[in-house]
């Protein structure tokens, strides 16, 4: 694999808060601990070791711009989003305090800090980066820092992967992206789906493995993530709730980064996007805090079930 490559010679900085930075190798992640922040030396993505096999990739939530790279600007590769997913660090941080003050755990996770005016780290590397040095640099160090953390965490079992997103779609609920489009979804739910479509999801590498739970169960059943969260009070689909969008309702079905590391090139994982709505959830500390809670006490019922 390319990746890997330039994985051990990326080199990352572990900051001490406010005092002297000390340069490690990222391949050097497991002699740090649960806990310990660690940045590249750009300060465009930020690690935070965990202790238990759940990642948080948090691709959109970045405000630096750099100005060493131009604002992306190339519709010839595709259409340049650059919208900044307001306070998905916030909330993805709120859920990593929550996780340890309650269950003396840590998720582990992967912050982009630079803009997506810059770089999207949710996108193939030429639309990504706009094919600036750079912003390749940039790209790079952070699908590399994802990768180091799957092969730390991986030591922890099977791995939960969650890219964090934000939408402003009218429907208020999350959307949970298995790398299936709402149409999909519909014709699974009918079982209608061929057996070629399991294997294209996000919980493909899960049903390989002889998982408990079928396809069907897993987008819709009791113990399916959207269903529990859908009990435990938070609006979400697919669940067994609410199995799939309605014709003309907007729906992100998960995108570069989802499909790239729940892909068959990192088998111990399996996982979702989640786009939030913003409203009651991301908007402010309180609401970020009570859906950490509600999420945390998800994340465990949905694991002890699969
Ligand atoms: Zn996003």
């Amino acid at each position: 694999m390319k990746k890997l490559s330039s994985l051990l010679y990326l080199v990352f900085f572990l900051v001490w808060g406010s005092a002297t930075a000390q340069v490690v190798g990222i391949q050097e992640l497991a002699k740090y601990k649960s806990g310990d922040t660690l940045e590249d030396k750009e300060g465009w993505v930020e690690v935070i070791k965990g202790d238990m096999p759940l990642v948080l990739s948090v691709p959109h939530g970045g405000t630096f711009k750099d100005e060493r790279i131009p604002d992306r600007d190339c519709p010839e590769f595709g259409r340049v989003v650059k919208g900044i997913d307001r306070n998905t660090k916030e909330l993805a941080m709120a859920m990593q305090e929550h996780f340890y003050q309650k269950y003396k755990k840590r998720p582990y996770m992967v912050i982009a800090n630079l803009s997506r005016f810059k770089v999207d780290q949710n996108r193939e590397i030429q639309l990504a980066t706009c094919n600036d040095a750079l912003g390749i640099k940039a790209w790079n160090n952070y699908h590399d820092a994802v990768t180091a953390v799957i092969a730390d965490a991986r030591q922890h079992g099977k791995i939960f992967f969650i890219d964090v997103h934000g939408h402003g779609h009218k429907v208020q609920r999350l959307e949970l992206g298995y790398s299936l489009t709402a149409k999909q979804l519909a014709w699974a739910y009918n079982r209608k789906n061929t057996p070629k479509m399991p294997p294209t999801s996000s919980v493909a590498n899960y049903l390989s493995a002889g998982g408990k739970r079928d396809f069907h169960d897993m987008l819709f059943g009791e113990y399916a993530f959207g269903t529990l969260l859908e009990k435990n009070g938070v609006r979400a689909t697919p669940s067994m709730q609410d199995p799939h969008p309605q014709e003309g309702e907007a729906f992100f079905a998960g995108g570069h980064i989802t499909r790239k590391f729940t892909a068959k090139d990192f088998p111990e994982v399996f996982g979702v996007q989640i786009e939030f709505h913003f409203r009651g959830i991301r908007d402010t500390d309180e609401n970020r805090k009570k859906f950490a809670e509600t999420f945390a006490k998800t994340y465990w019922e949905f694991i002890e079930h699969i």
